[in-house]
């Protein structure tokens, strides 16, 4: 395990900061909130920028236009990314169905499905979730019936993230009920356009909407858009999972959420002392420091493991479950500190001030919203009482 870099890591860091000082303009980076909410316009911008670059689908295999970088330069990358502030990327084309395109589809699908994704200019969602399919998510109802060179899609999908926003979305859907769950599952690409879609938004604790439902009645899907067999798409659908869940847990972006937060804590407001002045806010503090240190320590373990070995796999549970309760730990600790400050932005006018201190205030609105919402990192991609179920099966082997 390896905990330090090397001068030509150091170095390739040092490109990334000068790239990023260059590329990226003060208004384009975020300051406060702690779980960014994206703006299409920004998300569409940056991807672009990143993707002219050649840095969008970094962590692809280089025949497909990833960057050949080792694990440690994209441990790096992601970190500057994170201390620039810059805007967040969509994940659901980059890390979740363009691996799945490049490693189970046809020649066809990659050539037709790839390039939007490689330079940022098409928006995907995840059609997985349904109402009663969650973590039992094999438990899938969406139909789809073969009907000539057509599948005909009826049926829900839940809880789908930007789905307004999105240009397609890859789905699970049925087309076997004779057999047992897991086996009569396929894997669909479907154009949002497509008639017979109808997005209802779901607005959220945060009062914003980024969740739909999205409705398929009688939604023709040509059979080009079957990813690998009929009925194995449960294999797809982990190997999805999979990814999505390792790059949930993202160890930087807290690191620099609890800096933050330190800084805060160091601020004197008009009406307190600096928080850290406070013993037990100031033990809270730590504790959550050094729970994020082992995080880091655990990332670094999982860096430098073997891409398939046991350890990768098993490394990456905890890292899920342990990153994402941090994550809330840390915006709930944001949220007590700021106090008023914090609260939702129609009431940021009527937050306190005093012209002494305008820094924590100015760090402050978003921050409820941000705490709020976040509470779903411990829900989405598989929640932490499942993870726990997967650690106590597979690691435990109880
Ligand atoms: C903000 C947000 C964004 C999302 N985005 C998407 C998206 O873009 N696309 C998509 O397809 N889905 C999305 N989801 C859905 C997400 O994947 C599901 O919410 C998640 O899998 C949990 O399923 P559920 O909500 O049906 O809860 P349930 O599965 O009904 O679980 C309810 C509770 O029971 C617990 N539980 C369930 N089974 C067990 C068990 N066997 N042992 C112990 N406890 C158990 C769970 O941990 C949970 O606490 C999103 C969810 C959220 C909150």
């Amino acid at each position: 395990m390896k905990l330090s870099h090397t001068p030509e890591e150091e170095k390739f860091a040092s490109e990334v900061r000068a790239w990023l000082d260059e590329a990226l303009p003060e208004d384009k980076r975020h300051t406060y909130s702690a779980l960014e909410h994206s703006d299409k316009e920004v998300m569409l911008w940056w991807s672009q920028k990143l993707a002219e670059k050649g840095w969008l689908v970094r962590h692809w295999p280089t025949e497909y236009g990833g960057t050949g970088w080792t694990l440690a330069q994209h441990h790096l990358f992601n970190k500057e990314l994170q201390s620039a502030g810059a805007p967040s990327t969509s994940g659901f084309g980059t890390v979740m169905v363009g691996p799945v395109i490049y490693t189970f589809g046809n020649e066809e699908q990659k050539k037709r499905f790839l390039p939007g994704i490689q330079n940022g200019t098409e928006l995907w969602c995840q059609g997985y979730s349904e109402p009663g399919s969650g973590s039992d998510l094999a438990s899938l109802k969406t139909r789809a019936v073969r009907e000539g060179d057509h599948y005909v899609v009826n049926g829900q999908k839940i809880w789908t993230t930007q789905a307004h926003w999105a240009d397609r979305i890859f789905c699970l859907v049925r087309t076997n009920t004779e057999v047992k769950a897991q086996e009569g599952i396929s894997f669909l690409l479907i154009d949002m356009d497509t008639p017979g879609i109808e997005v209802r938004p779901i607005v959220s604790i945060d009062g914003l909407h980024h969740l739909n439902e999205v409705y398929f009645t009688d939604v023709k899907v040509p059979v080009e858009n079957l990813i690998g067999e009929e009925n194995k798409g449960w294999t797809y659908a982990k190997f999805l999972l999979g990814n999505e869940r390792t790059a949930t847990a993202n160890a930087s972006a807290t690191r620099q959420r609890l800096e933050r937060l330190k800084v805060m804590a160091k601020s004197k407001t008009s009406f307190s002392d600096p928080m850290i002045e406070d013993a037990s806010f100031a033990k809270r503090l730590a504790e959550t420091e050094t729970k994020l240190t082992a995080l880091e320590i655990t990332e670094a373990r999982s860096i430098d493991a073997d891409d398939a070995s046991f350890d990768a796999v098993k490394l990456s549970l905890p890292l899920k479950y342990l990153g994402t309760n941090l994550q809330q730990e840390i915006a709930e600790m944001c949220v007590e500190l700021v106090g008023y400050a914090g609260l939702p932005r129609e009431f940021e006018d009527a937050a306190p001030r005093s012209t002494n201190e305008p820094s924590l205030f100015e760090k402050a609105p978003g921050l409820m919203e941000s705490h709020l919402f976040g509470r779903a990192a411990t829900i989405y991609g598989g929640t932490s009482e499942v993870q726990k179920n997967i650690m106590a099966k597979m690691v435990l082997q109880l």
